[in-house]
């Protein structure tokens, strides 16, 4: 049997830079730490349960993303991550 993965993809904008946030949601353990650790408060969490019966975060400020990768450095589960093909923005090099 073939499992399905609930997955939600934000697109961010930020001074010309395009990228998307990713939430593997069923990857989830609901801790919390994407939405206490981000410092734009573009996270929280959301009232429906994944298929561990975790509350994955959702993205409810795309607006005020800095597209900083803290979400993804904090994610215990790698659920959470920033994707782009643009490549100013790796670790290293963002200075957004
Ligand atoms: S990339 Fe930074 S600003 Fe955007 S959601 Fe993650 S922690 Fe918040
Ligand atoms: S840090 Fe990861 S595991 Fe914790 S709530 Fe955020 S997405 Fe879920």
């Amino acid at each position: 049997m073939v499992e399905t993965q609930t997955v939600s993809r934000t697109k961010v904008e930020r001074k010309g830079h395009e990228a998307y946030l990713v939430i593997l949601e069923d990857w989830c353990k609901g801790c919390g730490f994407c939405v206490e650790f981000c410092p734009k408060q573009v996270l929280e969490l959301s009232g429906k349960f994944n298929v561990k019966g975790y509350h994955p975060p959702y993205v409810k400020n795309p607006e005020n993303c800095i597209l900083c990768q803290l979400c993804e450095l904090y994610c215990p589960e790698f659920a959470i991550y920033q994707e782009s093909d643009d490549e100013s923005l790796s670790k290293q090099e963002c200075t957004l």
